[in-house]
C-alpha cells in the first residue's frame, strides 16, 4: 500500500482523460501521467534513491517536475523542491541540511552542484523536459510497483519562503498531503469536469500541493503554464473553470482591459492564497466580473488551514472559518490561554493536515507545538462571532511602541483607504524613546501627489496616537518574494538607521 498514490489511483478518472494541457508540448492524459511517473520511479531507483531517501529538485517549472514529485511518492522517496530563484550559496545550505541521495538541477547549474555536494547522484532536468534524468527514464517500463508507505511516512520535505527569517524544512507526511486534497476537492467542489489554470511555481506548497494534488484527487485537468502572464491567463479561461492564483496575479489581472464579466464567464472559482488580498482588490475584482474571490489561509507547514465559504458568504479581509477536520483556535502569545472571539492573538492549529515537525530541528520543533498537539503558526489573527478567521500580521511583525501593541494590518488598512494611495506597509525601527517606532512605507496610485502630512493628518482622527506613524517613507514599488510576500525584514534591514 502507498498511502497517497493509491488514494490518488483510486480517484483516477479514464486514463485517457487530460491531465495537463501545455502551450509547448501539446496535452498529457492521466496515462502519460501513469507511465511518465513509473519511468522516472525507475530511474530514481536506477539512481540508487531508496525509500526515504531525500531528492532535491530545483529545476524550472516543466510537466516533468510534476511527474518527478509523484514518481517520489511512488518509489517511497521524500520530494524536496528548491525555489529556482537560490543562489549556490544558499543551495550549499539546503544540501548540507537534507542530505539528498540525488539532486535534480538545470543543466546550467549541474557543474557547480556537483562539486557543491559531492556525495549525491546529479541529474538534470530542463525547462522544456529534456535532461540527463529523462534520458534515463527513457529507457524504463511505463509500469511500476509502488514502494508501501504508510499514512505517517513522509512524501515530502518543503522549505518554508524565508519571509522571516531562514527557511525551515515541513516534514510532511502521506497523510498530512492527502488529507487536505481531500478536504479541498470537497471545500472547493472540484469534479472531473474541472479545468484549473495552473500558473503558479510548483516549489510552493501553493502551486505543487494545493494546485496539482487537488487537482489529481478530483480526477481533473489543468491547463499547465509554465509562468504567470496576465495575457496567458486571461486567454484561458474560456476554457477553463478555477484559477489559483496569489494577491498579485488578481492585481495584474485587474490592469487587463480585457478582464470583464464576459471573459470570465466559464469560470467558477477564484481561489487567493499565500498573502492578503486586499480588501479593494476583492471589491474590484466583483465589479468587473460578478465573482467574489475565494480567499482561504494556509502554510508550508500546515497545507489549508482555513477558507472562505463555497456557498456562503465570502468575506473580504477574512480568511474565512477552519476547513473541515482542522481545529483552530487563537491564544494569548504570552501565556497560551485561549482567546475569546474577537481578541487577537496567536493562531494555532491542529489536524490530519499539520506536519510532524521541522527537518532537523528537534528543539524548534518542540517549541512551536503545544503540548496538546497544536502547533503555533506565528501569525496575528482573530476569529469573529461567525467563526470567520482574519489574519492581522506575523507575530514577528507586530510593532511594540512605547509598551503598546501596534498590528501592522489595522493601520495599513487605514493608510489604503486614503486617496491617492495604492498600497502600504507598516513596520516597527529602532527608536530611542519608543523602543520601536511604527514607520509607514508608502506607494502612490500613478500621477497621486502626498506628503507625509497628508498621510498622517487623516490618520489622527481614526487611529490611538500610538498606533499613528512616526514618518512615511515612499517608495514605486514594495519589495516581494516570488509567492508575492511583502518582505518587511528587507524594508527593516533598509531603513533600520531612521531614527537614530
Ligand atoms: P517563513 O516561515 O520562512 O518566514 P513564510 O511563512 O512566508 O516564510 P510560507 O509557508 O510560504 O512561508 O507562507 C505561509 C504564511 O503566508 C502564513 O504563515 C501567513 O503569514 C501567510 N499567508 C498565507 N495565506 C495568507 C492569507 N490568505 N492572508 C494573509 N497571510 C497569508
Ligand atoms: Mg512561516
Amino acid at each position: 500500500m502507498n498511502h497517497l498514490f493509491d488514494q490518488l489511483r483510486a480517484r483516477m478518472p479514464e486514463p485517457g482523460r487530460p491531465f495537463m494541457e501545455t502551450q509547448a508540448r501539446g496535452t498529457l492524459s492521466y496515462a502519460d501521467m501513469l507511465a511518465g511517473s513509473a519511468r522516472l520511479a525507475h530511474a530514481l531507483t536506477e539512481a540508487g534513491v531508496v525509500p526515504g531517501d531525500r531528492v532535491a529538485v530545483q529545476v524550472e517549472k516543466s510537466p516533468e517536475a510534476i511527474l518527478l514529485y509523484l514518481a517520489c511518492v511512488r518509489a517511497g522517496a521524500i520530494f524536496l523542491p528548491l525555489n529556482t530563484g537560490y543562489t549556490l550559496t544558499e543551495l550549499t545550505y539546503f544540501f548540507g541540511d537534507a542530505e539528498p541521495r540525488l539532486i535534480v538541477c538545470t543543466p546550467e547549474m549541474a557543474t557547480d552542484i556537483r562539486s557543491t555536494a559531492p556525495t549525491a547522484v546529479v541529474e538534470t532536468l530542463d525547462a522544456h523536459g529534456e535532461g540527463s534524468l529523462i534520458r534515463r527514464a527513457g529507457h524504463m517500463p511505463s509500469d511500476y510497483a509502488d514502494v508501501g508507505r504508510g499514512p505517517d511516512d513522509l512524501a515530502a520535505i518543503l522549505y518554508t519562503s524565508g519571509t522571516t527569517g531562514r527557511s525551515k524544512g515541513a516534514m510532511l507526511s502521506h497523510e498530512n498531503l492527502a488529507s487536505n486534497a481531500r478536504t479541498l476537492v470537497e471545500a472547493w467542489r472540484f469534479t472531473g469536469n474541472d479545468v484549473l489554470i495552473h500558473a503558479l511555481p510548483v516549489f510552493h506548497t501553493h502551486g505543487l500541493f494545493v494546485a496539482t494534488n487537488t487537482i489529481l484527487f478530483a480526477g481533473a485537468s489543468m491547463i499547465f503554464q509554465s509562468r504567470f502572464d496576465a495575457g496567458d491567463v486571461l486567454a484561458a479561461m474560456p476554457r477553463a473553470t478555477c484559477l489559483m492564483g496569489v494577491p498579485t496575479f488578481y492585481v495584474r489581472l485587474l490592469q487587463q482591459p480585457g478582464l470583464t464579466r464576459e471573459a470570465t464567464a466559464h469560470m467558477r472559482l477564484f481561489v487567493s492564497g499565500s498573502a492578503p488580498l486586499l480588501a479593494d482588490t476583492h471589491a474590484e475584482w466583483r465589479d468587473r466580473t460578478g465573482h467574489a474571490i475565494l480567499e482561504r489561509y494556509g502554510m508550508t507547514e500546515t497545507n489549508m488551514n482555513t477558507s472562505n465559504p463555497y456557498d456562503g458568504e465570502r468575506i473580504a479581509g477574512t480568511v474565512g472559518p477552519p476547513l473541515p477536520g482542522v481545529a483552530l483556535r487563537v491564544t494569548d502569545p504570552e501565556t497560551a490561554a485561549p482567546l475569546a472571539d474577537g481578541e487577537i492573538g496567536m493562531i494555532e492549529v491542529r489536524g490530519a493536515n499539520v506536519f510532524s515537525g521541522y527537518w532537523r530541528m528537534p528543539e524548534k520543533t518542540l517549541a512551536e507545538f503545544r503540548d496538546d498537539g497544536f502547533f503555533i503558526t506565528g501569525d496575528l489573527g482573530r476569529i469573529d462571532a461567525q467563526g470567520y478567521v482574519s489574519i492581522v500580521g506575523r507575530g514577528k511583525d507586530l510593532v511594540i511602541s512605547g509598551g503598546f501593541n501596534v498590528y501592522p494590518k489595522e493601520v495599513e488598512t487605514a493608510i489604503d483607504e486614503l486617496t491617492g494611495v495604492a498600497e502600504s506597509a507598516v513596520i516597527g525601527l529602532p527608536h530611542p524613546d519608543f523602543g520601536e517606532a511604527v514607520t509607514a512605507v508608502v506607494v502612490l496610485q500613478e500621477g497621486a501627489d502626498l506628503t507625509e502630512a497628508d498621510i498622517c493628518t487623516p490618520l489622527a482622527a481614526n487611529l490611538a496616537r500610538y498606533k499613528q506613524p512616526k514618518r512615511v517613507i515612499f517608495v514605486d514599488e514594495l519589495p516581494r518574494n516570488t509567492m508575492g510576500k511583502v518582505q518587511k525584514n528587507l524594508l527593516r534591514d533598509r531603513l533600520a538607521g531612521l531614527y537614530a
